[in-house]
Order: C-alpha cells, then structure tokens, then sequence
C-alpha cells in the first residue's frame, strides 16, 4: 500500500519504519521546516525496545541509552527511600528486553536515519497537513477509492491508507473525530538536561530518583551513557491554570522560578537545578484527553498521542506511540480488508492505551498529596500495589501478542 503520515515524531517515525520494512511505501508529512533536537528524556521500558529490536535499531539505540537499577521514589525534603522497583539485570532478563532512558533527540535521529537509509524519499519537511479527501470504501485502489491528503501550500498526495500521527493538538483527529480540544490539566513541567561534568561526581546512582512533595514531584536521571542528567519538575497550582490559559504548550522560562518551585527539596534536586543554563530551562504546559473510542475510519486511523495522549506520570507516550505502529503493521498483515484491519488495530490497543490514559492522570494525584505522612504511607503501600501491577507495561510484546 501506499500510505500517507501526518507528523514525524517518535510515533510517525517508528510507525513509517515498521510499515516500510513490511512492504508498503510510505511517506512521512512534517510541519517544521527542520528536525531540530527538541524535548529531553524518554523513558523506554522493554515493550517499546522489542519493537526497536525488530526494526534493526537495537544497536544503535543502545550506544545512546543508560540503562538504570531501579526507581526509587524518595521523600522530597529527606530522601529517605518509600518504594522502589528494580530496573537493571533482573528487569531485562523478566521482561526479555532493557529498560532505558534516552533523550528523545538520540531516539529521534536513530529513527530518522534509519528511515532515510532505507526509503531516502519518504520524508516531506515543512509540510503542514490541512484536510483530507477520503474516497469510497473498498478495497481496490483501481475503482477509486483511497484518500486524498492536502497540505496547507495547496500540495495534494494520493495514497490508500493516511495516518494521523500528529500529536495531541492532532488536525487528523479533529477532521475524523470532530472537536479536538485537550484540556489543561493545572500541571506544568519543567524539563531540563545538564551536562553530568557540571554535577558533583556522587550526585546519585544511576537510578531513576522520583522525589514527591506537596502539589509536585522531581524525576531525576542519566542520558546519554551518563554524559547528561535529566529533571522533571511536575508543579501543580490552581495559579497555573490562569497563567497558562490559551494555547500556550512550552516555554522558556525564568530558572529563578523554577529555583523558588523547588526551594527547601533535597540537595539531589538542588545540585541539578544549580547546574541547569540559567537561559535553558524550559516548562511544558500538561494537557491531555479523555480516552476517545472511535479513531479509525476505513482509510485513516489515528496514532501515538494524537489518538490517546497521556499525562507523563507512567513515562509511557512515547512508548504507547511505538507500540502503535508494530501492531498497525501487524493488523494490516493480518487481516484481507483495509477496513477490518484498521478496527482490529484500534480494537487491539483501546483497552491498554485507555488503561495507560487513566492510570497517569491518577499517579498525579497520588505523587501530590499534601500531607507528608498520608504521602509517605500512601507511597509505602503503593509500593506493594506496583509491584503486583508490575508487568502491565514491560510484560507487553507488541512483535507477538493476539491481535483481537
Ligand atoms: C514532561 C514530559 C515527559 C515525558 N516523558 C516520557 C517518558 O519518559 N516516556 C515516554 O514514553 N513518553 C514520555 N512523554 C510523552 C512523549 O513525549 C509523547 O507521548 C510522544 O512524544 C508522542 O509522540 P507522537 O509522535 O505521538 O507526537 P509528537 O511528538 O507530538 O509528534 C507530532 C508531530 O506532528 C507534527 N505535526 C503536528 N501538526 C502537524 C500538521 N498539521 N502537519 C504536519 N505535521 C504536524 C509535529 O510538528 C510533531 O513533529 C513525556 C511527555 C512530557 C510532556
């Protein structure tokens, strides 16, 4: 098939190269006018590399990624320890694949390499989408049906199947789906990535440090084979629902307000916030959706956060995205009709993509309690409930699990 995607993020990227290996032409359509290394970690649990294993990207991945120990979440003024899982050996050898943290820029080019190598032509930048023309529901491209793709400089693109991998602000979705506004959900992220040459040499393990506090949390861990360390600061405030009100989605932001969020949390955090470049520091506005039922018709079909955006409290977008496009290559494989296949892909992934949607929208609200006794104890028992919950995310191999 010939088959049109909308977006060149991790999702449209990882879905491209998927669908390319099994056959199809594919080309990718991206507003911006150059891939510029933008965002900062991803954490990516054994589901999202086995399908990086079966795309040949394994290697190359890997030389970029740190593989941590555990997670531990930590008392934000004390550090003393409340729950930890493990992340190291013991993981990889469970779940059959590592757990890694990458920045999303490494993860980004290995992936944009890889589709340039092999389908040199695919990618279209500085192409914006505009609206598609879906034409009759057969089949059989030869009587007229496909789907008609429109970009914003008045370019159309002819193919059978369109993708929208556009994101979570998606106008593939809004066309298919109808309104398509995420809500604002009051919290803001600060991310930032600092050289680990600029932090004391024991500033932590090579863990993933969760710290919760009152309204917020701090996720702190390495890049890069430890060349760089990452912050998440969550911050959650009624205020910020005024300040950010409108279309607002990244900012440059002030590193005094970012210090003053976190003033009195653990030296850990301290240490990472001094080394941060006080002109780098940016904050993310956190909106998502309500899980969404419908996001297929016959020739298009929604994927990663445009169908099903999360909040990052799981650390399972970018993975969710990944998943997409090996079990869409796997629907269309399977089934004879395009149409069939595209409801067996939707029908495959509502119930863990919903379940993943839930899910983080609730572990905020367990990070943030307020008080620091019912958040230690809540923390505590949390840690038996994860553990019983465990393999939900990495226990899932989207190369062999049952399509239904
Ligand atoms: C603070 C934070 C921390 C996170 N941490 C993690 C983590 O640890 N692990 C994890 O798995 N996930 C994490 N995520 C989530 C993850 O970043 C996203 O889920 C993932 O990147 C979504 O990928 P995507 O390709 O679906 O969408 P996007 O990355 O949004 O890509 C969409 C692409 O479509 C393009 N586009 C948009 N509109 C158009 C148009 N009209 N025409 C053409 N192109 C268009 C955009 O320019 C963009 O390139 C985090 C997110 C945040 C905010």
């Amino acid at each position: 098939m010939k088959i049109l995607i909308v977006g060149g993020g991790l999702g449209g990227l990882s879905a491209a190269l998927c669908l390319q290996q099994a056959g199809h032409e594919v080309q990718v359509f991206e507003q911006s006018k150059v891939f510029a290394p933008v965002g900062a970690g991803i954490q990516s649990g054994a589901n999202a590399v086995h399908v990086l294993r079966h795309l040949g990207l394994f290697d190359a991945t890997a030389a970029l990624a740190v593989q941590p120990e555990r997670v531990e979440f930590r008392d934000c003024k004390t550090g003393s320890a409340l729950a930890t899982m493990p992340l190291g050996q013991g993981y990889q050898e469970k779940y059959g694949e590592p757990y890694w943290h990458l920045h999303r820029a490494d993860m980004h080019t290995v992936f944009e390499q890889a589709l340039r190598e092999r389908a040199p032509d695919a990618i279209h930048l500085n192409a914006q989408f505009e609206r598609y023309t879906e034409h009759g529901d057969s089949n059989d491209v030869e009587a007229g049906a496909g789907v008609v793709l429109r970009l914003t400089d008045g370019r159309e693109f002819e193919g059978d199947l369109l993708i929208g991998a556009d994101g979570i602000r998606s106008k593939v979705r809004q066309q298919l789906c109808g309104s398509n506004t995420p809500k604002f959900t009051g919290h803001v992220a600060w991310r930032v990535v600092v050289p680990t040459s600029h932090l004391p040499n024991d500033w932590m393990d090579k863990i993933v440090a969760n710290y919760v506090g009152p309204n917020q949390h701090a996720v702190l861990y390495y890049l890069r084979n430890q060349q760089l360390a990452n912050l998440v600061g969550v911050v959650e405030s009624a205020d910020q629902n005024k300040q950010w009100a409108g279309d607002s989605w990244v900012r440059n932001s002030p590193w005094a307000e970012l210090k003053a969020d976190f003033a009195g949390w653990h030296p850990t955090v301290q240490a990472i916030i001094d080394a941060a470049e006080k002109d780098q520091c940016y904050r993310w506005a956190l909106y998502d959706h309500a899980p969404l039922k419908n996001w297929v018709s016959n020739r298009v079909a929604l994927l990663g956060d445009a169908a099903h955006a999360s909040l990052p409290f799981m650390a399972s977008g970018a993975a969710m995205a990944v998943e997409d496009g090996r079990i869409l290559d796997r629907a269309i494989e399977q089934e004879e009709s395009l149409p069939d296949a595209l409801r067996l892909y939707q029908n495959s992934r509502f119930e863990r993509t919903s379940k993943v949607q839930r899910v983080s929208s609730k572990m905020g609200s367990l990070y943030h309690v307020k008080s620091t006794v019912l958040r230690n104890l809540a923390f505590r028992a949390f840690g038996t409930v994860a553990k019983a919950n465990e393999s939900f995310l990495p226990g899932y191999n989207a190369n062999t699990v049952e399509l239904k």
